[in-house]
């Protein structure tokens, strides 16, 4: 029988001091494996991951508060991304897990769109997605093993209007989800993209606190609901598991339906 135990594995979470990345490494905690938070805020990653460590031990006495760990920086900047990747790995291996899902969203009409705020969206989500991939990629390839989650969005598939640099930034990343599984596949690596609906978060508070907006959302939902960070991490921990090592390439929606309707 394959298995969901993620024991004896290390996992890398870019964006994980809170929100959709926090909750998976939380999980990927409790399934079992070591975890590598990452983000800009050193405070805020400091206290996230004493918060996960003194939670982990509680739940097992026998895993070790240096099962948590963290990584300060910033994935738009490659020369970062890549030392910071190169230092992990030298520290404690190369991460079996990877989950590229740093993100930001910039809303407004395209006519009005900053050339900046564009570059900086598809910079977090695209660039960051291939730089931090591609450095521990190099390590994976000739270990022979590895599993890279990219984290989509319904916004991959389905678009609103004002949000043209998220949506195809996340649509590119579907794009480089399947390019990663044809070049890396070959070698033993499982690629594949995780693509929550709309979920309760920071990056959503100004439309979560939007009386016609979540109107909407639960109208336009088939679940009804607005998504919660917990509904993303049984997907991701099934995804990191040997149970999907056949799953290649595919992008899979975490939606409540929403993608599935109209
Ligand atoms: P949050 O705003 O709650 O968290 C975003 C995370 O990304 C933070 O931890 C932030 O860390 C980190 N981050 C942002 N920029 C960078 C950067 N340049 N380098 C490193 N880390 C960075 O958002 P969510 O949890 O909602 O989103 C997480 C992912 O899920 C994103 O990719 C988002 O696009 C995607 N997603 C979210 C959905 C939703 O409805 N919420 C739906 C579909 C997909 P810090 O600022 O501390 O550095």
């Amino acid at each position: 029988m394959p298995t969901f135990t993620l024991a004896g594995r290390l996992a890398l979470v870019t964006g994980s001091g809170r929100g959709i990345g926090l909750a998976i490494a939380r999980g990927y905690a409790l399934a079992g494996a070591r975890v590598v938070l990452n983000g800009r805020d050193a405070s805020r990653l400091e206290r996230s991951a004493a918060a996960l460590s003194e939670e982990i031990v509680a739940h097992d006495p026998g895993r070790s508060a240096g099962d948590v760990r963290f990584s300060v920086f910033d994935v738009t900047d490659p020369d970062a991304a890549e030392r910071a990747c190169e230092e992990i790995v030298a520290a404690h291996g190369c991460p079996d897990i990877l989950v590229n899902n740093a993100g930001v969203q910039i809303r407004g009409p395209l006519t009005g769109m900053p050339v900046d705020d564009w570059k900086r969206v598809l910079d977090v989500h695209l660039t960051g997605g291939f730089t931090v991939g591609r450095a521990l990629a190099r390590h994976m390839l000739p270990r022979g093993s590895g599993k890279i989650i990219n984290i989509c969005s319904v916004q991959s598939r389905l678009v609103r209007a004002t949000t043209a640099p998220y949506a195809a930034a996340k649509t590119g990343l579907a794009g480089l989800t399947r390019a990663m599984c044809a070049e890396w596949a070959p070698s033993g690596i499982q690629v594949n993209g995780l693509a929550p609906g709309y979920i309760d978060t920071d990056l959503n508070a100004s439309l979560v606190a939007d009386p016609e907006f979540s109107g909407w959302i639960t109208k336009r939902t088939p679940g009804g609901r607005w998504g919660r960070v917990e509904d993303v991490v049984g997907p991701a921990i099934w995804l990191a598991s040997p149970a999907a090592d056949f799953v290649n390439g595919q992008v899979i929606y975490v939606d409540g339906g929403m993608t599935a309707v109209i």
